[in-house]
């Protein structure tokens, strides 16, 4: 993205959070800069708006927050991919291991139609897993996963090798 390096710049980390080792990369002074929040917004819309997709599929939470005005502005569906007991009616789920213990996503089982083409939204890649987890609902459900796309890639950690080696590409506004 031609935004990449300015998008960078306005992002913070937060060293040893929410533990000791970890660099937090925290989106709030993006979110907090309008200038820059819609330079964000308008690198997937730019991305995006010529491939036809019939929704976006964001995850919670912060996949929200990019997700829904991608959505709004193309004139597709939005459609929550959301962490375990969330979501009222009928539900699929895919577990997924984390570096300590396991996470659980969720999909509404009629959150899509057959052949439907969905991109996938969340802030930020690490392992790959969430994203990697969220592409199998959205296979399971008979979607068609068009590409995965987040603000912040972190490829020393593999993730994004990952998702590529299972068949999905990947977009990152920075990396
Ligand atoms: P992964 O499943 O290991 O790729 O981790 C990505 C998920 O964890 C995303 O849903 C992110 O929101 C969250 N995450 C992991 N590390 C960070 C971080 O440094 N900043 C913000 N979110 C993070």
């Amino acid at each position: 993205s031609i935004y990449g390096d300015y998008i960078k710049s306005v992002i913070r980390t937060v060293p040893d959070w929410p533990q000791q080792g970890v660099n937090f990369r925290d989106i709030t002074p993006l979110l907090q800069n309008s200038s820059a929040f819609r330079k964000l917004i308008d690198s997937f819309v730019h991305r995006y708006q010529e491939m036809e997709l019939d929704a976006i599929a964001a995850i919670d939470a912060r996949g929200f927050i990019i997700g829904a005005p991608v959505a709004y502005e193309l004139g597709c569906s939005f459609v929550p991919v959301r962490k375990k007991g969330k979501l009222p009616f009928r539900t699929i789920s895919e577990t997924y291991t984390l570096e300590y213990g396991q996470a659980e996503v969720e999909l509404h089982s009629d959150a899509f139609r057959q052949g439907d083409r969905i991109l996938i939204m969340d802030d930020l890649i690490a392992t790959g897993g969430t994203m990697l987890a969220a592409a199998k609902l959205i296979t399971r459900t008979g979607g068609q996963v068009v590409e995965t796309a987040t603000i912040i890639d972190l490829p020393e950690i593999g993730g994004s090798a990952r998702i590529r080696e299972a068949g999905f590409g990947v977009f990152a506004v920075c990396s």
